[in-house]
């Protein structure tokens, strides 16, 4: 099944001239004030820009936010991450208002699939178990018996009995890596990320060519996944050191590390972070224009107006959210 069409607009990316730092600094005060007012969270995806990062309360994954939109005591969650990952905290915490600062932070690999599309293929393939990626629309989630993140989706997959068949969605790359780990008997949904599927084995190659002794980060979404995982499963002479990790992940390796130097394979949000954290490190991004659109979309500027105006509420209808937490809460069980 190729998914040949385009599901998604990209928004353009803000006009960042007046971001000097007297701006952010000032922006970044007004925020932390109302914040307080309005007894708000923050809670940011890695991919975030730098001074949207340095206004939130928790900096994090996929999985890592949903783990604190659960425990937050805040009433209202500022969720600056994509448009799915808002459904997910509204979906956990239904007593929580969870406001998205910009509505054009969709998601190309959420796209990919459809709850109709969803259900056709189920049809399919009767009494195999979905898992479904937490990159995927409420209703998708709803539809799957688990749900998983990069950081957790093996564990998924091995906690299922193995003589059941699993439809895995909606990203392929990340798919294949788990059929090659496991074993399983698997379908995979033809979903992608544009923007890991651009990083290709072509730029590993260039990178790793100019920086020999860096340790390779590869999120499992990369479109270089398949030929990076045989390579180091071939063990090939002069192979760097190769590592499969969601974005979480990739932060604690980088800590844990006794390598300077890292190659780092997602987008190029997340080295900002392992800037700041590593100051004695050096990190060199795999393809430097693996560049969110959608997550760029939330600025200080929009987080700002979302605690003014209290926009944009992200609500789930409670028969699509009450099937879709059964599947979340059993992706947080095996955390
Ligand atoms: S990086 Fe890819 S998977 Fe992540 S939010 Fe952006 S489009 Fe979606």
């Amino acid at each position: 099944m190729q998914l040949l069409e385009k599901r998604f607009e990209l928004p353009v990316l803000p006009d960042r001239r007046y971001w000097t730092p007297e701006y952010l600094a000032s922006i970044s005060k007004t925020i932390r004030e109302l914040k307080l007012a309005r007894q708000a969270v923050i809670l940011a995806h890695n991919y975030m820009w730098d001074p949207v990062k340095e206004v939130a309360d928790f900096v994090g994954d996929s999985l890592g936010l949903s783990q604190q939109a659960s425990r937050t005591e805040a009433k209202t969650i500022v969720f600056c991450g994509v448009h799915f990952m808002a459904e997910t905290a509204a979906i956990i915490c239904p007593e929580k208002l969870v406001l998205l600062p910009e509505l054009k932070a969709g998601c190309s690999l959420s796209s990919s699939i459809t709850v109709e599309e969803l259900r056709d293929w189920k049809a399919l393939h009767a009494g195999a178990i979905v898992v479904s990626y937490v990159n995927t629309s409420a209703e998708v989630k709803a539809e799957s018996d688990y749900c998983c993140t990069s950081s957790n989706a093996e564990k998924v997959i091995r906690s299922i009995p193995p003589h059941k068949k699993i439809l895995f969605l909606p990203d392929k790359f990340l798919g294949y890596y788990l059929a090659q780990r496991t074993g399983r008997d698997m379908e995979i949904w033809q979903g992608q990320c544009h923007v890991h599927a651009k990083i290709n084995a072509r730029d590993i190659d260039r990178i790793m060519e100019a920086h020999p002794y860096a340790d390779l980060l590869i999120h499992p979404e990369c479109g270089c996944v398949s030929s990076c995982m045989y390579r180091a499963l071939q063990g090939l002479p002069g192979q760097p050191k190769t590592y499969f990790l969601s974005t979480e992940g990739m932060t604690r390796h980088v800590r844990q590390s006794k390598a300077t130097e890292f190659a780092v394979a997602t987008e190029i949000g997340i080295l900002d972070r392992m800037r700041k954290e590593n100051p004695d490190k050096h990190f060199i991004p795999v393809n430097e224009n693996a560049v969110c659109e959608f997550m760029k979309t939330i600025t200080p500027e929009s987080i700002l107006r979302s605690l003014e105006e209290m926009v944009h509420p992200i609500t789930v209808p409670s028969r699509v959210a009450h099937k879709a937490r059964l599947a979340i809460e059993r992706m947080l069980a095996l955390t």
